[in-house]
């Protein structure tokens, strides 16, 4: 997983959807509401298709999942599902978007404490705040949060609702992207003065899974090569964690 910057929806867009939602609330309170059909009729116009269009270049050139960022993002996915909460049918902070196999096993499966969703949602915070990345098995594993002395609640239920921990396709994905970023840190240590331009350009080039916010940000910057990176060359591993953006 990455945070994901949200692009704002073209004005008429918004606006379309702004005004679907609203018929969609008065339907809600006279009982005449039928989620699938309202967004099955939704989902073929030019609005949704533009809404599309947006979490698609949300998530770059290869268009990946959300919350796998392993395979393709097909589907808008409704963060908080649609059936129970109608009232965030059409409202653009809740479309994420979403691949088959992540989108058959969230299904839905959308636990709360105090009101608040269980599940990261890659659009609102930093996943590896809750994340951890197990580089002996490629899996995402939930996070140790030591103030609580426990795994981090969200980190876990985002684990077992995804199955973030037993995918093995997906696994791979992470170890070979890992292994690709660990080479680059690698190559730069070798050199008298590595240059940050270059390795933010090779970073931003391999970086498939979202992994530098775990090397930069998360428990990474304690392992080799990174913490290497992060106290011999401070001003270059600065300078990557400006331009990254994580
Ligand atoms: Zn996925």
């Amino acid at each position: 997983m990455r945070r994901v910057r949200r692009l704002d929806l073209d004005g008429e867009v918004q606006a379309d959807l702004n005004s679907r939602q609203a018929t969609a609330d008065l339907q809600q309170k006279d009982g005449t509401l039928d989620v699938e059909a309202e967004w099955k009729h939704a989902r073929q116009t030019t609005s949704l298709v533009s809404v599309l269009g947006t979490l698609r270049r949300m998530m770059g050139d290869r268009q990946r999942c959300m919350y796998c960022l392993d395979s393709h993002g097909t589907d808008i996915e409704h963060f908080w599902p649609k059936k129970p909460y109608p009232e965030r049918l059409f409202v653009w902070p809740n479309l994420l978007l979403c691949c088959t196999e992540c989108g058959r096993f969230k299904g839905h499966d959308f636990p709360l404490s105090n009101g608040q969703p269980l599940l990261l949602d890659p659009t609102a915070e930093n996943p590896w705040q809750h994340l951890d990345f197990d580089p002996p098995t490629g899996n995402i594993v939930a996070k140790f949060d030591s103030d609580r002395n426990d795994y981090s609640e969200k980190g876990s239920k985002t684990v077992k609702i995804l199955h973030l921990d037993r995918r093995e396709a997906m696994a791979a994905g992470y170890q070979k992207t890992f292994r690709r970023l660990v080479r680059m840190v690698e190559e730069a240590l070798r050199q008298p003065s590595p240059s940050a331009d270059s390795l933010i350009t090779h970073f931003r080039e391999a970086d498939d899974h979202g992994l530098l916010g775990w090397c930069f940000l998360g428990s990474g910057q304690n392992e080799f090569p990174f913490r290497e990176l992060r106290t011999k060359h401070p001003v270059v591993w600065d300078a990557c964690l400006r331009a990254l953006e994580l």
